[in-house]
């Protein structure tokens, strides 16, 4: 295993790395069993009609409570899923969770879901897609699948075969993050995005004064427009910040201010308050 992270002469020198890489296998060993310990849950956190600021869909975000790590957040373990594979069955998981979840809901209230590159290449993607909506009874069309820029990198054909295919069933595909990375204008003509998600440096950059926050949130909008995809607004965390982006054009918004990630029961609470039932 050493010898994977760079090398055994390495380690004698810098035992860092070797803690490092035995943190690793730990954390790993953890997350093989996590989802038949039944450590995994979902929070839901709404986005809202940038207009009218009732919930339009929920994000479904993968949670983890280990019992030998305790709370680890997705920054972490999902990358160490993607190169394990493990994200393979985690994926099935939180896709399966997700739509059962949005059952509750009333009906125009859609569900997001995040996928990785390493799932999409997967060849059976599709078939998981259809065996979670069988599987939960929810319409293709509540299903939004959020991917990020990165899909595009390595794969980029199978990647883009497998979205048109959940496409081609009713459900729509978010681009996420956009911005961050390896943004190139290019990647939106590849698919027929429905939503372009506005990452949250460029909101924070832009209430903060950044004129090149601004300058590519008025870019994303003016283009989103006209290539007739939606924007959602990443990480709004209060009144001022959300007047602001609504005022740019933004079509959808979402963050701490209209609602943290939250339990699938606190989620629904949101409709009795708005005073919706089930449809
Ligand atoms: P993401 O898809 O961009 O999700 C949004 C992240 O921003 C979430 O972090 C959310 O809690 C956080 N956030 C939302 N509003 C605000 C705000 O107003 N302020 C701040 N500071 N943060 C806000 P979280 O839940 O830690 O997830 C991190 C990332 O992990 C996600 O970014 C996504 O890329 C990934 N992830 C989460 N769940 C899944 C999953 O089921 N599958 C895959 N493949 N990736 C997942
Ligand atoms: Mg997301
Ligand atoms: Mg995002
Ligand atoms: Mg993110």
């Amino acid at each position: 295993r050493a010898k994977d992270e760079g090398g055994s002469e390495h380690c004698q020198y810098e035992p860092t790395l070797h803690v490092h890489a035995e943190e690793r296998r730990k954390l790993e060993a953890s997350l093989r069993h996590a989802l038949e310990r039944d450590e995994m849950s979902l929070n839901f956190q709404p986005v809202v009609d940038a207009n009218d600021e009732t919930v339009v869909s929920f994000e479904a975000l993968v949670r983890w409570n280990s019992e030998e790590h305790g709370f680890v957040g997705p920054d972490k373990f999902i990358p160490l899923a993607e190169d394990t594979r493990l994200i393979i069955p985690i994926g099935t998981w939180v896709m399966e969770q997700a739509c059962i979840e949005a059952c509750n809901w009333p009906s125009h209230v859609r569900v997001a879901v995040n996928v990785s590159g390493e799932q999409l290449i997967e060849p059976d993607f599709a078939s998981t897609v259809i065996g979670a909506l069988s599987k939960s009874g929810l319409e293709a069309n509540r299903l939004e699948i959020e991917v990020t820029e990165s899909i595009f990198l390595r794969d980029a054909n199978v990647a883009r075969a497998a979205l048109e295919q959940v496409i081609a069933l009713g459900c729509t595909v978010a681009l996420d993050d956009f911005g961050t990375g390896y943004s190139s204008l290019g990647y939106l003509r590849k698919l027929s995005f429905s939503t372009i998600k506005v990452d949250r440096s460029f909101v924070q950059g832009a209430v903060q004064g950044s004129a090149e926050s601004l300058a590519i949130i008025n870019a994303v909008v003016a283009m989103a427009e006209s290539l007739e995809m939606s924007t959602t607004a990443e990480g709004v965390e209060n009144a001022e910040e959300a007047e602001f982006i609504r005022k740019l054009g933004c079509k959808k918004i979402q963050g701490y201010y209209f609602g943290r990630p939250m339990p699938a029961h606190d989620a629904r609470q949101i409709f009795v308050r708005e005073g919706l039932r089930r449809a």
